[in-house]
């Protein structure tokens, strides 16, 4: 039996559940997923190693109108995906769409495409049974899908399904990538994204949107199974460091507690990580300053 792989973008709009599916299809965390919109910032791919195949998911910032300097970043390397990959795995939510422009735009990208494009549609735990035909109906009539997966990303309700359907559409083709390859991102990256998945979950406003982190410095003690990280938030004003600074150091304290807990959890390791906060200013809107940060 030949080999088969393909690429697969997944894209939708901002919050529908992207980065979780990418985890759960994974069974391994490498997308932060956060319940604010624009979470996910950069182009992440993720690696599942079937058999006899191979298929590599490419987690994309959502598609959204918009106008700053990094959103544009965000979008930009989400539509370059499009052109790279075999397969497009649109995920959505549960909702009438027939109204969302964002979506519209979303879908006339993929009347052009003429790829085979699957709708998973995401977060049926939250929709009543009855309602659900209905929407597949309707979104049947937006697109000619090859495929719409209704399914619960969260509850792993739906996934071999998906997995079925994106098996079906593989090429014979060659192995990609190392068979222990799970994400073409560095153990810095994936660490600096869990620090900033803390800082979307624990602070409010525009504070998730004005930082940014970066790992400067990642030791690996083998022997004792330590991993010594130290790491920058880079937040674009004063008033913002000292928030995520917190009362007598409070917030950043929970902050790298529970990164902390989260790097141990994925690494199987012991952590000692130290954050520092420092004030870039308008970094989010600098060219200079969006490429050091890694956008
Ligand atoms: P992305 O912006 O498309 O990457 O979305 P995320 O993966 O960051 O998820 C956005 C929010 O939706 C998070 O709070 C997730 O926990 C939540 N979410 C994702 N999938 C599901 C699902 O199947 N059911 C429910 N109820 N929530 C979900
Ligand atoms: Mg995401």
């Amino acid at each position: 039996m030949s080999f088969l792989s393909g690429f697969i973008a997944i894209i939708g709009p901002p919050n529908s559940g992207k980065s979780t599916l990418l985890n759960q299809l994974l069974g391994r965390k490498i997308a932060i997923t956060s319940p604010k919109p624009q979470t996910t910032r950069n182009r992440i791919v993720g690696i599942y190693h079937g058999d006899n195949y191979q298929m590599a998911f490419m987690d994309t910032p959502g598609i959204h109108q918009t106008r700053s300097p990094l959103h544009k970043s965000m979008v930009n390397s989400a539509k370059a995906s499009l052109k790279e990959v075999d397969i497009i795995l649109l995920v959505a939510e549960p909702v009438d769409i027939t109204h969302d422009s964002e979506m519209k735009a979303v879908l006339e990208l993929l009347g052009k495409l003429e790829k085979p494009a699957l709708l998973a549609l995401n977060k049926i735990d939250l929709v009543k049974k009855e309602n659900l035909l209905p929407l597949i109906e309707s979104y049947s009539k937006l697109h000619c899908f090859d495929a719409i997966i209704p399914l619960s990303a969260l509850y792993r309700d739906g996934l071999e399904a998906l997995r079925e359907e994106l098996v079906k559409r593989l090429s014979p083709g060659p192995q990609f990538f190392p068979p222990d390859m799970i994400t073409d991102k560095s153990e810095d990256f994936l660490i600096a994204e869990i620090i900033r998945e803390k800082i979307y979950h624990e602070t409010r406003q525009e504070l998730p949107y004005s930082s940014a982190v970066v790992v400067e410095a990642l030791d690996e003690d083998q022997e004792r199974n330590l991993l010594k990280i130290i790491a920058v938030i880079y937040v674009e004003k004063q008033s913002q460091k000292g928030i995520i600074i917190g009362k007598d150091g409070a917030m950043i304290k929970r902050i790298g507690r529970k990164a902390r807990m989260e790097v141990e959890r994925i690494f199987s390791a012991r952590v000692y990580l130290e954050l520092f906060v420092k004030v870039e200013k308008k970094w989010s809107s600098d060219s200079r300053s969006l490429r050091r940060l890694g956008y």
